[in-house]
């Protein structure tokens, strides 16, 4: 029996293995002087002042929605082609979310269906950048509309020659055991707004203060701080192996009846995402049957969790869809494996 290749790997060993050991053995396990360094670690590879380390990326949209003072009867403008994670931040704060269709060649958030959707009470967009792939920032900065950008899927990527995460009024980023970047579960949030990320900070954690307010206990712990700085060290050669893979996939697979991904010189390629012809079921179900795990980059579109309808390019997408296996502890051979399992796929599934 040849081995499965997973969905996603983490790239972890013995340097993360030394990092969390080391904290560990000096008995300071909760967030102290090592979420510190992350901060200033992270700070400075995206040439800001400041970052706050937070415990995940839901806790950091969460609290940068609370720092924008966002609430109730408030909305907020959010894809539908994403995780439930942006749905719930607006919900935290009984925000009203508003979602919005995506641009099907990017798969990020449409400017020209957001700006339709602006109101009175618009007071911020959510901008994930989908799979690493920068969203058009320039045409949502137009809009005039404060834009929390959603890195989780996009540390270390770029848009033209800014860093993804320094446009926005605010960013989110994650390292789910899942991300480009891995600490099992955390986050981080920057701002150049100095009293956005003071009251970031002030909110992160509810101990020893002469005030009472609700605050959060959404604290990343060192050891998690110790891997997440080992894990930025190796961040750009991380990036170059994806993009390695995602070259390999793209010279293999344009001779396959499948739409390949948009590619820009800043995206990280968090996922390979094709556009399939037929039953994407079928794929996945083909192709676990040759040992490659497949997946839908998104399990299920918001606004058909929230009874919408009318969301047609996020709705076509859902069903032709497939994000293939792309991580840096990938092999070339492995690589090889998913190629031939999906022209093994054009082959099985007609339409
Ligand atoms: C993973 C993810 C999140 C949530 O991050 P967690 O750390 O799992 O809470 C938010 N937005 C996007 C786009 C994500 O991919």
């Amino acid at each position: 029996m040849v081995p499965v290749i997973p969905h996603s790997r983490p790239t972890v060993g013995a340097a993360e293995s030394e990092s969390v050991s080391r904290v560990i053995q000096s008995g300071r396990i909760a967030q102290g002087e090592m979420v510190a360094k992350f901060e200033d670690d992270f700070s400075r590879m995206l040439n800001l002042k400041q970052s706050v380390a937070v415990g995940s990326g839901s806790a950091g949209l969460h609290l940068a929605l609370l720092a924008m003072d966002i609430g109730p009867g408030d909305e907020v403008i959010i894809p539908s082609f994403v995780c439930t994670a942006l749905l719930n931040a607006v919900n935290y704060v009984g925000a009203i979310p508003v979602p919005a269709d995506i641009d099907p060649e990017t798969f990020n958030i449409d400017p020209g269906d957001v700006k339709k959707r602006i109101t009175g009470r618009t007071r911020a967009v959510i901008v994930p950048h989908m799979f690493g792939l920068a969203a058009d920032m320039d045409a949502l900065l137009r809009l005039g509309v404060p834009i929390i950008e959603d890195c989780a899927q996009a540390v270390g990527g770029q848009h033209k020659n800014h860093p993804l995460g320094t446009m926005g009024r605010l960013a989110v980023f994650s390292f789910y055991a899942t991300k480009v970047m891995a600490t099992g579960e955390g986050g981080m949030v920057v701002s150049r707004d100095r009293d956005l990320i003071s009251r970031i900070r002030d909110l992160r954690d509810y101990d020893n203060r002469p005030d009472y307010r609700v605050r959060y206990n959404y604290k990343m712990t060192d050891m998690q701080a110790a891997m997440g700085r080992s894990q930025l060290e190796r961040l750009k050669g991380f990036i170059l192996r994806r993009r390695e893979i995602a070259a390999m996939y793209d010279n293999a697979l344009n001779r396959l009846n499948l739409r390949l991904p948009v590619k820009t010189p800043g995206c990280i390629f968090f996922r390979y995402v094709v556009g399939v012809h037929g039953d994407i079921d079928r794929w996945i179900e083909h192709s676990a049957r040759q040992g490659i795990t497949c997946a839908r980059p998104v399990h299920r579109p918001l606004h058909g969790y929230l009874g919408l309808t009318g969301y047609e390019h996020t709705h076509a997408t859902w069903l032709s869809a497939l994000s293939i296996p792309i991580y840096p502890s990938l092999t070339n051979e492995e690589t090889g494996r998913v190629i031939n399992a999906l022209v093994n796929c054009t082959e099985e599934i007609s339409i």
